[in-house]
């Protein structure tokens, strides 16, 4: 199937902080008295741009192609996920033509890792640092979000049909 037009895909997730777990973001594991909870390494901003992409394309989601049951995924580098979307998608004759995501973390205080977040996306994806945006909020003090219990992600891709054919 040729890829023609252009997709776009929305990516959302959340995962609970807790002690004893590194805090990984993005790729990068950044210093924090605690972490994500989950079945892999629990990357929550990794997971919503996985979705993003994987929605545009319309392969449904990461819990499809990586189930939390399966022990293959245990403690898994979520750049794993990451790296088989793209390659599905590229596949299908997509390539990424921006991807914008949101932080959502009480703390720690992420606008100093924004750029070096967003760079590894980047990186991990296989595309240029300025195809990829990243940006941090607070919770605001309230919800789940501003009371500590969690980080949450949002990512949206714009998929092109690739220049390489
Ligand atoms: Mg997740």
């Amino acid at each position: 199937m040729k890829a023609n037009g252009m997709r776009i895909g929305l990516g959302h997730d959340r995962h609970r902080l807790v002690a004893g777990r590194p805090l990984v973001l993005g790729g990068l594991t950044i210093e924090f008295e605690m972490g994500l909870d989950g079945h892999s390494d629990a990357d929550v901003l990794l997971h919503a741009v996985t979705d993003a992409i994987l929605g545009a394309a319309g392969l449904g989601d990461i819990g499809e192609w990586f189930p939390n049951s399966d022990p293959q995924w245990a403690n898994a580098n979520s750049a794993i996920f990451l790296q088989k979307a793209v390659d599905e998608v590229r596949q299908r004759g997509w390539e990424i033509a921006n991807l914008d995501c949101t932080v959502h973390a009480e703390r720690p205080r992420l606008s100093p890792f924004k750029r070096a977040i967003a760079s590894k996306i980047a990186e991990l994806a296989g595309i240029s640092d300025d195809r990829v945006n990243v940006k941090a909020k607070t919770g605001e003090k309230v919800g789940p979000v501003g009371r500590l219990e969690a980080i949450d992600a949002d990512a949206i891709v714009l998929l092109v049909p690739s220049l390489r054919g």
